[in-house]
């Protein structure tokens, strides 16, 4: 799959989004992940970027760069928004939600690292081309209270992160609420909302399940990217 060919779609039903926009993304938003890789737990939603040829189907098999490091997945509750978000307040991004999926923030660690220690920006890390592959959505209705969605990724057979949104430092309320003073919300954006303790690295060969658990699964295993070499 080309990468400018993502489009987003509901399991059923749901609006119709349109073109697909920015991803944007949240840091460190689970006490235990933070830890794990000992960044300080933050005070404010730390945010970056992905930009839209990022996106790529989590149902796909999932190519990751050779020859850049190790690639971690990251797995994440991903939001749908379905208003024009700007300085809102929590009522209004609750509104603003067109619908919740799961996806893998993949992040190039060693080159992050790399970038950490010269204090650039990630971009490179976890903004390249296919470094966000994104389930299906669902309707808010079909996830219930949105403050304790439950998350899990299963990594050949062994589930290595578990948690739920009621776990997160920064609700997902208080998140799109937090985003828009910065980055207006557009219908077709995407938010990812931060992904709790036990990345790792991923590996060709590698099963994996992405779970909003009793709402969705998807299964996918792990490939090279020959285009992203050297
Ligand atoms: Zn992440």
């Amino acid at each position: 799959m080309a990468f400018s060919d993502f489009r987003i779609h509901f399991l059923e039903g749901g609006a119709d989004i349109g073109p697909v926009g920015k991803v944007v993304c949240v840091g460190r938003n689970y006490a235990e992940h933070a830890r794990e890789l000992d960044n300080p737990v933050p005070d404010e939603p730390v945010l970056f970027i992905k930009p839209a040829t990022a996106l790529v189907a989590l149902d796909e098999p999932l190519a990751i760069p050779g020859n850049r490091g190790e690639c971690h997945y990251e797995a994440e509750v991903a939001v749908l928004i379905g208003d024009r978000l700007t300085h809102c307040d929590k009522r209004q991004a609750k509104r603003g939600i067109a619908g919740f999926g799961v996806a893998l923030d993949l992040t190039l660690r060693d080159l992050q690292s790399q970038l950490k220690e010269k204090s650039q920006s990630w971009e490179k890390a976890k903004a390249f081309d296919g470094s966000c592959p994104v389930s299906a959505f669902v309707e808010p209705r079909a996830v219930g209270d949105i403050g304790d969605i439950p998350l899990r990724f299963v990594l050949n057979d062994a589930v290595v992160q578990e948690a739920s949104t009621a776990q997160m430092l920064f609700p997902i309320t208080d998140l799109l609420t937090y985003i828009s003073k910065y980055f207006t919300l557009l219908p077709g954006d995407i938010v990812l909302t931060g992904t709790p303790a036990g990345i790792g690295p991923l590996n060709v060969g590698d099963t994996l399940k992405a779970e909003l658990v009793g709402v969705m699964a998807v299964e996918t295993t792990v490939v090279s990217d020959d285009r992203q070499v050297g």
